[in-house]
């Protein structure tokens, strides 16, 4: 007797990401309340389930979506305000200006358009800090992506809350307002060492363990802040953070790019993830991160485009592009951080490093977040081998569906849940208000 499912999907290539990383060819996909319940080849499936619907994507390569393990996705907003300058200087006097006189509206329209261009490049989910993300929250929601969401934590006030109680208030209220929702998680998420201090850094970590969620923060992102910290502390941020106890499998830290050897230790032998985001720290300067001396240590790893500001896009896949390049001439050696690495560092790193395991493969009991690639491209063929494809070849144009939890949320040009045309209205109008703010 054939099963029931919601949706059988059929395509011509599947990259699955299992465990023995199998690509199927005439491929499908069983869908049924948003979890994957079978895969394998069409003939198989399509005699042992009776769909809903059927969808046939014909000439697509069809994987896992890709996970942002890091971003300040309303920072699309302020896309292009300010570019070519030092960290230090492009964050205190032209970013974080502008950013403590934004409004939740302001915040959540930012989010909309990024959650739009993520879907449109095939990311699923992501990991997000900024400020009011309340109102980042309710975008993802509306979107109908996933994210794993979190208020940034300063040492001063910030236009969602006083000081540090109202802080760590506003996180327990996003956790209690999201707690039941299948696709947005929360976190704890203190900015950076130099804009926090150690009480402020323990009292987030204790919240994150209470409310059993991740702590994620900015880590050794520069040389600059590395001579702050030895400056203020005594010690560089990694070593900093570890005798407050805020290192271990809980903490996700973003960038991770000026490290001694003995840190990339200290990192991996604590399960600490990193989130390596390289087209930020090479338009910023910020230095090579050590992401295959992370990976050879044992690190976790996932990756991320950090935000619309140090990249300027969201887009996963040409961030995996730069992550694999960037190191082989950081190394000089063509070897290093190899295309199917990097993939797995944009689902399955990303999935172990947001602390969500149902994420980042296609196999039975998963859930359904996938993407679809158009293979009739002519940068997409000939194709010999999938995962060179997605990270060498591809520019995210060859997305022609995103669907998460078992929902198409983008397919062919439209968005099923956005209503894209008055969205860029909204826009418009927002970029009149962020210049007249300079
Ligand atoms: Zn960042």
């Amino acid at each position: 007797m054939p099963t029931p499912c919601d949706t059988l999907l059929t395509c011509d290539v599947l990259m699955t990401q299992d465990m023995a990383r199998t690509t199927i060819n005439d491929a499908a996909i069983a869908i049924t309340n948003g979890t994957i319940t079978a895969v394998g080849p069409k003939t198989e499936l399509q005699g042992s389930f009776t769909p809903a619907s059927h969808l046939d994507l014909g000439p697509s390569l069809v994987m896992p979506g890709l996970i942002n393990a890091h971003t300040h996705v309303s920072m699309t907003l302020l896309r292009g305000l300010a570019d070519d300058l030092p960290l230090m200087d492009w964050l205190t006097k032209h970013i974080f200006p502008v950013e403590q006189k934004l409004t939740p509206e302001l915040v959540r329209l930012g989010a909309l358009l990024g959650c739009a261009e993520m879907l449109r490049t095939g990311t699923t989910c992501f990991c997000d800090m900024y400020l009011m993300e309340a109102a980042v929250a309710e975008a993802v929601h509306q979107s109908g992506i996933r994210a794993r969401v979190g208020e940034v934590i300063f040492a001063f006030p910030s236009p969602a809350y006083p000081d540090l109680d109202g802080a760590l208030d506003v996180a327990r209220g996003l956790e209690e307002r999201w707690e039941s929702d299948t696709r947005i998680r929360t976190a704890v998420m203190p900015h950076a060492v130099y804009t926090t201090n150690p009480d402020l850094l323990q009292r987030s970590y204790a919240l994150a363990e209470e409310l059993d969620v991740p702590l994620h923060i900015h880590l050794a992102e520069s040389t600059t802040e590395t001579a702050q910290c030895l400056e203020q502390t005594g010690q560089r941020p990694v070593a900093y953070l570890q005798d407050l106890g805020l290192l271990g499998p809980r903490t996700l830290a973003a960038h991770c790019v000026d490290l001694t050897d003995d840190e990339i230790s200290i990192l991996a032998d604590s399960g600490t993830c990193v989130s390596h985001c390289p087209e930020s720290n090479m338009k910023l300067a910020s230095g090579f991160c050590p992401a295959q001396k992370l990976l050879d240590a044992g690190a976790m790893m996932g990756i991320g485009t950090d935000g619309a500001c140090s990249n300027n896009n969201l887009n996963m896949f040409t961030e995996m592009g730069t992550a694999a390049l960037v190191q082989k001439v950081h190394r000089m050696d063509p070897t290093v951080l190899r295309a199917q690495t990097v993939l797995d560092m944009a689902t399955l790193g990303g999935a172990a490093s947001l602390h969500w395991p149902e994420l980042g493969s296609i196999e039975a009991g998963k859930a359904a977040d996938l993407i679809a690639l158009d293979l009739t491209r002519p940068n997409m063929q000939p194709m010999y081998n999938p995962a060179s494809h997605a990270v060498y070849a591809t520019n995210g144009g060859e997305v022609r569906l995103t669907m998460v939890e078992g929902e198409v949320l983008y397919q062919d040009g439209s968005y099923t849940r956005l209503d894209y045309p008055a969205l860029l209205n909204e826009i418009r109008e927002a970029a009149h208000w962020v210049q007249k703010q300079l």
